[in-house]
């Protein structure tokens, strides 16, 4: 009988800081479990984390690999980029990505070579790919090496993606124009008595200074999400005591599904993912402050604001009267009204001074949130900071912007109750009234820190995720024998 080849698993995260930090999470665990990873970025933001010494991995059984996004490097690859971004990468990589996953092929295992061509890695045996990648399930299964498809966001958002042809066929879908974004929402199986229009994926509102009814980007993500089913299987970063009815819901539909998550809890990577650098003066900062006194503010990598947003928010932060830390990234305040866009640090910080605010372009931000200091977390509710504000049991006031961060909001004002939906709008009373509240409240306290605890439950050795993450080790050891 021929031996089994050792498990070589490609993990392939879509080029975004949010999917590169919790794929990696997972490449981690996987590695930290006896498998051979590859963890492929893109060439362009490979030579951002300066990562490509296979030290950089602490592991030796996981690897950095690349290939080309097809744009070149000066291009801003800005959230308004990001279909672009998508197609040239489905043209650029295809190629070398064929390359890599194919059985035997020389230049399959060449790249951080040295006097082994190989790296000393087994030859691929399981692929498996952000979901935002379905052009890297078909090469794989075409060449005969399983693929499996990894979701970034949450499983509740997936569900709400299957539903797009219940929601149509209902009459939910496409919105009436004008109306009421705060209506409840019936076609998402599970979800009926907390989900109004304004929770729905953002694509599903109708697209702005159009006369269209439809987003072409919602046909785009459910057609990913149809094709997802094709997967061996579906593994989500989320808990089953977080998400047990989207699960459930979505479970029927695949062919096997895991819930893995919180992924940073089980195993934080070894290696830095951050594409900005991080400001470490600001955990300095912290350690100056008060217990729960901090409001940390931060709206993720992709987010920006128009200058009236922004001063509408900073006026309602500042009327809060709290201490803050706020991640302003340089592309993030837009200009508008023909306002130039301008650095607003200084301007900040000397309107309030330096102990009352400290402004960083990016933030340590799992080391900030587990902080003694941090009192509150402002966030725009992506699912990544969603999950690391509920590990560290933070109360969380979400300020939703695009994508699945409305969904994620409501669950936390809703659902877990963990924090408060400030909605996809800013006025500073309402700024000031939700931070003052997540701040004070005792409720949202209690609830958040049960909230922690539960999920910190699900990640501990014979917790739902843990063992799930077994189930997936062993799902993936099998593929080869
Ligand atoms: N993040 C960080 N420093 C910052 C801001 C964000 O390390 O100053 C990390 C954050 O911990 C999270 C990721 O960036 O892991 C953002 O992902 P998320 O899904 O929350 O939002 P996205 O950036 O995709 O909108």
């Amino acid at each position: 009988m021929a031996a089994a080849v050792a498990a070589h698993v490609l993990v392939f995260a879509f080029p975004l800081q949010g999917h590169i930090n919790c794929m990696l999470h997972f490449a981690t665990a996987l590695a930290g479990a006896g498998v051979h990873v590859t963890f492929l970025h893109t060439e362009h933001n490979l030579r951002r984390l300066g990562c490509r010494a296979p030290s950089a991995a602490g592991s030796p059984l996981l690897r950095f690999l690349s290939v080309p996004d097809g744009l070149p490097d000066d291009h801003p690859r800005s959230v308004a980029d990001l279909p672009e971004l998508s197609k040239s990468l489905a043209e650029g990589a295809t190629g070398p990505f064929h390359d890599l996953v194919a059985p035997g092929s020389p230049s399959s295992r060449a790249a951080d070579a040295g006097a082994d061509p190989t790296g000393g890695f087994p030859p691929v045996t399981c692929v498996i790919a952000d979901g935002l990648l379905p052009w890297a399930f078909d090469v794989a299964e075409g060449l005969g090496v399983p693929a499996m498809a990894f979701r970034t966001a949450s499983a509740g958002n997936f569900l709400a993606f299957l539903s797009v042809p219940n929601l149509f066929e209902l009459g939910e879908l496409p919105f009436p124009a004008g109306g009421d974004l705060d209506e409840p929402v019936r076609g998402v199986p599970g979800m009926e008595n907390f989900l109004r229009r304004r929770d729905l994926p953002s694509f599903c509102r109708r697209p702005i200074d159009t006369d269209d009814d439809v987003d072409p980007a919602l046909h785009a993500l459910v057609d990913r999400t149809v094709h997802s089913r094709k997967a061996r299987a579906l593994i989500f970063n989320t808990a089953a005591s977080l998400e047990r009815s989207a699960l459930a819901h979505v479970a029927p539909h695949m062919h096997d599904l895991f819930a893995v998550g919180p992924l940073h809890a089980m195993s934080p990577a070894a290696a830095t993912c951050s594409l900005l650098r991080e400001d470490d003066g600001c955990v300095e900062w912290l350690d100056g402050q008060a217990d729960r006194s901090v409001v940390y503010v931060s709206l993720g990598s992709l987010a920006t604001i128009s200058l009236e947003q922004y001063t509408e928010f900073y006026s309602g932060l500042v009327a809060a009267g709290y201490p803050f830390l706020w991640v302003l990234r340089p592309d993030m305040v837009g200009a508008s009204r023909g306002q130039d866009a301008t650095t607003p640090q200084e301007a900040i910080i000397r309107a309030v001074g330096e102990t009352k605010a400290r402004v960083v372009t990016w933030a340590p931000q799992r080391d900030v949130l587990r902080h003694r200091a941090v009192g509150c977390f402002l966030t725009h509710a992506g699912w990544n900071s969603t999950l690391e504000g509920v590990v560290e049991g933070v109360p969380m006031v979400c300020w939703p912007f695009f994508g699945d961060q409305q969904m994620n909001s409501r669950l936390v004002g809703a659902v877990w109750r963990n924090g408060l939906d400030m909605k996809d709008v800013c006025e500073r009373d309402v700024v000031e009234r939700t931070v003052r509240e997540a701040m004070e409240s005792a409720y949202i306290k209690g609830t958040a820190q049960a909230l922690a605890q539960q999920v910190r439950r699900d990640v501990a050795a014979g917790g739902s995720s843990a063992m799930e993450f077994e189930r997936l080790v062993r799902f993936v050891k099998d593929l080869n024998t």
